[in-house]
């Protein structure tokens, strides 16, 4: 598969809950190849964001592109014929199933709602079980837990669980990937091989947008970053514009 050369575009994109402008005319530019940090307070609207992209919510204003292509709002599963794999900030497993079947589904999941069914019909409904298991098995390879592929996910520690949505997510060969905190409950050891890992997903040529509260991983990975507050944004530029922004270092990281 060749890499992509579009980019993901947002432009003046509105998101509300009710009152709550949890995304309040919001511009993002994730690039083939790089990786785009999305960062801010609690509530300040990563999240939203990343659901609003992956189609979970329908944009309540502004366009989403990728390249010229215009994506409707909503559509989760329109999402992923795209290209646009997500993870989620609590791992989704079947927890009877093994880690191999767990990654399997990514291969077949056309979104959230049919995420059990897919795991459940694996088996006897997939045209070409050999190849996704060996493709299942290579993604496990890229994220380092090969050996776990027959263990029950409910045999898994936590931090193993986030490998396995990664591997999942890297089943749709995504031109994009959408992380949502990844590194959350990790030890630094794991937080360094995240990051290695995620820097060898964007090499390929991945665009990833990385919601995350390690500021260090952030700072360490990132070719570009964007600062959220109350679903605007309160600064952007490459991490060191960011990391010395007067008003992201007093709001954000505690200066
Ligand atoms: P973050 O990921 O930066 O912590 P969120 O995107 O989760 O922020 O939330 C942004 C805003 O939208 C917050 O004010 C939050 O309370 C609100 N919000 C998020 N999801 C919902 C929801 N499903 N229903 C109502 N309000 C929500």
């Amino acid at each position: 598969k060749t890499a992509t050369t579009k980019t993901l575009t947002l432009r003046e994109v509105v998101l509300t809950f009710g009152n709550v402008r949890a995304i309040d005319g919001l511009d993002l530019d994730v690039k083939p190849g790089q990786i785009h940090g999305l960062i801010g307070p609690n509530g300040s609207g990563k999240t939203t964001t990343l659901n609003v992209i992956s189609g979970y919510y329908a944009a309540k204003g502004g366009t989403i592109t990728l390249g010229d292509d215009a994506l409707p709002p909503g559509m989760p599963e329109l999402r992923a014929g795209k290209g646009i794999a997500r993870t989620f900030q609590t791992p989704r497993v079947i927890g009877e199933a093994s880690v191999l079947e767990n990654v399997m589904v990514g291969g077949t999941i056309e979104g959230e709602a049919t995420f059990a069914e897919a795991l459940l019909s694996l088996p006897r409904h997939h045209r070409d079980e050999r190849k996704l298991t060996a493709q299942a098995r290579a993604m496990l390879g890229v994220v380092g837990l090969e050996a776990l592929a027959d263990v029950r996910a409910d045999r898994l520690q936590h931090s193993e669980l986030r490998f396995i949505e990664i591997a999942r997510a890297l089943m749709l060969q995504p031109d994009f990937l959408l992380l949502d905190e990844p590194a959350a409950g990790l030890s630094s050891d794991e937080i360094t091989r995240l990051g290695a890992l995620i820097k060898a997903i964007s090499r390929r040529g991945t665009g990833v947008l990385l919601v995350e509260h390690h500021a260090d991983l952030i700072f360490d990975i990132c070719d570009q970053v964007t600062v959220l507050n109350l679903g605007k944004i309160l600064a952007a530029g490459t991490p060191a514009e960011i990391r010395v922004h007067k008003e992201v270092v007093s709001a954000y990281l505690g200066g």
